[in-house]
């Protein structure tokens, strides 16, 4: 079976005023404007959405979010909606990031909520998934990352399913210059899509795998060259509008 089409998502993290986001546009738009062959998503902080909505209105790429909120609307302090993210014009959101599980105590319960409610919504989630250190050392790296995948899942109807995008991150690749070698990504990222299948059956080899992890221009194009990774979550490298779109072009 032919390879999915490829997915770049650029993952801002907490960075760009929404002057440094417009800068930003510019020179990316201008870089990426051949590009044809892939989907380009940027996830932005949700200050600056808005206004790369009319920067990104006319080209390829695609906006995301970097969270949401589990509830429709009504007195939750802080939070945002899937219906805020539709209007600032984002197709995507990232869910269940490990730094939003970790440092903001998101549960998977938590995590499957805001899936369900990105769909129902028409969002597409680029869920993560992805294990510590310690847990790959005792060996328990599989188990605990097909375990993320079902909790988060379970239950989703396969039409539904069939618009999730899973992005597969080891916290110790996350922003430490290490990323996993590429028969590390492929073997997780085949195990992930042995439990998609679980849900879905064959439809599972329709879904978007992502790597992400210290992806950079020159690992991502071997990256790519294993059959079940479909793609990257870009952190630190997404941040060069000139950086990036090199990645993009070696993808
Ligand atoms: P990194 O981040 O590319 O800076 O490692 C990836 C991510 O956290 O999505």
């Amino acid at each position: 079976m032919a390879k999915r089409r490829p997915v770049i998502a650029g993952n801002w993290k907490m960075f760009k005023t929404v002057k440094e986001a417009e800068d930003y546009a510019v020179t990316f738009l201008e870089e990426i404007k051949d590009v044809t062959a892939l989907d380009i998503v940027l996830c932005a902080p949700f200050t600056a959405l808005y206004s790369l909505k009319n920067e990104m209105e006319e080209s390829i790429v695609h906006l995301g979010a970097q969270n949401m909120s589990w509830a429709d609307q009504g007195a939750y302090t802080g939070e945002i909606s899937a219906q805020m993210l539709l209007e600032a014009a984002c197709t995507y959101v990232i869910l269940g990031h490990s730094e939003r599980r970790e440092m903001f105590d998101e549960t998977d319960e938590i995590i499957a909520k805001k899936v369900r409610k990105a769909l129902a919504a028409g969002l597409t989630p680029i869920l993560c998934v992805g294990e510590n250190l310690s847990i790959r050392e005792e060996g328990k790296a599989v188990e605990r990352v097909q375990g993320q995948v079902s909790k988060a899942l379970e239950g989703i109807s396969p039409e539904d399913l069939s618009r999730v995008v899973i992005a597969y991150e080891p916290i110790w690749a996350i922003g430490t210059g290490e990323t996993a070698s590429s028969q590390d990504a492929q073997e997780m990222c085949a195990a992930i899509r042995s439990t998609l299948a679980e849900f879905m059956g064959a439809a599972s080899e329709k879904v978007p795998i992502l790597y992400g992890g210290s992806v950079k221009a020159d690992n991502i194009a071997e990256l790519l060259s294993e059959s079940d990774v479909d793609g990257a979550l870009v952190g630190g490298a997404s941040l060069d509008p000139q950086g990036f779109s090199k990645l993009i072009h070696n993808a």
